[in-house]
């Protein structure tokens, strides 16, 4: 079953082509600063080896974007299709919908319920329902399903879920922790099942330009650090994670502007707004070691957070038999993967430091005696959303 994975960001998109129930990914490629008219094109399809990298190519918006990879698909040279008849199913690493939390297919139901939530979620859900719109316009009898990143999260039982609010809030607007990143916590937890079987106590940490940790009992997930939005949890790039709320009442009193306020929660916070000095990581780390404070207090209250979710979640599940990293910082961080793992001794914790420091990819950072398994696995979002529809198809929960 031929299935695409389209995973649509505010600026990029990028695509991975499965004919399930194989996890080799057939054709990948990518389109960065859509909207602009020096965007880059990269694409490779696996199969016959073409590989093709254009710069400086006008993708003025989402459809010149899903037109170009249409036509690569389908290419003489490099396409992996004959016709798109072949395409059975296109798939959406969608965020929230009003309602939806599961895997579903991308009716205008859904779409509404996207809408619905664009406040919740401004940077991601609109340039889904644009480039889903604008997949229909261009393939209209096609399977478009949304494997929703709350969808992992329905197993966290109510009393985790519910804020302390005023009950018929959760009731009439829905708010409650909905969690999120539930592709990359639902594959590391199919790859702990793998190694472990089906009984382990995990506690999942993707750790990226958004982070968040998930605690995962038999493969299902029990708490997560992120709540009704993305705004929670540990501080991610730009974006500064758990916040007392009651500091935005404050600030508008200080005659700071609500607009001035989101932004600085939202684009000008994390460890941007920490730092001073960038979003990602990398510069960080090196403005630290240069001896930028706030470099280093950065890198500090995001491993605190992080410890702190850990500690949390450990006593939820009653112990931990695995600690993974994933996300761009988790698979490359060795000093952040250290600043959290030395703390964790009281949790079962027996670090390898040298492993650690020499790991590229995946690999192991727990001795052979840890009472707790610490993990590297990269995450592979896609593969989990085209295994999931492969699934409801074939169990004929989705229409094919
Ligand atoms: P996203 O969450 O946007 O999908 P990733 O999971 O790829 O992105 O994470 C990107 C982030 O990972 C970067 O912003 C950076 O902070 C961090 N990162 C990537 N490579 C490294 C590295 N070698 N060392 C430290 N941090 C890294």
């Amino acid at each position: 079953m031929l299935i695409l994975v389209c995973n649509v960001g505010s600026t990029s998109l990028k695509y991975k082509l499965f004919n399930m129930p194989s996890t080799d990914i057939l054709v990948e490629a990518k389109t960065e600063r859509v909207g602009r008219t020096d965007a880059i094109f990269s694409y490779r399809n696996n199969l016959s080896g073409f590989s093709e990298k254009l710069e400086e190519v006008p993708v003025l918006g989402y459809a010149d974007g899903i037109r170009l990879f249409l036509r690569y698909l389908l290419g003489e040279k490099s396409g992996a299709l004959r016709s798109i008849d072949e395409l059975e199913a296109i798939g959406f690493k969608t965020v929230l919908a009003k309602g939806y939390y599961g895997v579903h297919e991308l009716t205008e139901e859904v779409l509404a319920a996207m809408e619905a939530y664009v406040r919740v979620a401004p940077a991601h859900n609109p340039p889904y329902i644009e480039a889903i719109r604008v997949f229909r316009s261009l393939l209209p009898d096609r399977l478009m399903v949304g494997c929703f990143e709350t969808a992992f999260h329905t197993t966290i039982p109510l009393s985790r879920r519910i804020y302390a609010l005023p009950y018929e809030w959760y009731e009439e607007y829905g708010i409650c922790r909905l969690g999120y990143h539930g592709a990359s916590h639902g594959y590391i937890a199919r790859c702990i099942r793998e190694r472990a079987g089906e009984h382990f106590r995990l506690i999942s940490c993707h750790m990226g330009g958004s982070g968040s940790i998930c605690a995962i009992q038999d493969g299902k997930s029990v708490d997560t650090s992120f709540g009704f939005s993305l705004q929670t949890g540990i501080p991610h790039a730009n974006r500064a994670g758990d916040l007392d709320a009651y500091v935005i009442p404050f600030l508008l009193s200080q005659g700071l502007s609500m607009e001035e306020i989101l932004d600085g929660i939202d684009k000008k916070g994390g460890l941007l707004g920490i730092s001073g000095v960038s979003n990602d990581l990398r510069d960080i780390q090196q403005a630290a070691e240069a001896g930028n404070d706030r470099a280093a207090l950065a890198i500090d209250a995001f491993c605190d957070a992080v410890v702190k979710y850990i500690g949390a979640f450990y006593t939820e599940l009653g112990g931990m038999d695995y600690l993974v990293f994933t996300g761009g910082i988790g698979e490359n961080s060795a000093l952040v993967r250290e600043k959290i793992c030395t703390r964790l001794s009281c949790l079962g914790v027996k670090f390898d430091s040298e492993a650690n420091r020499a790991l590229r990819g995946e690999g192991v950072l727990s001795t052979p005696d840890s009472p707790a398994r610490v993990l590297v696995l990269p995450t592979n979002e896609e593969v989990g959303i085209a295994r999931t529809i492969y699934e409801k198809v074939s169990a004929g929960e989705l229409r094919s």
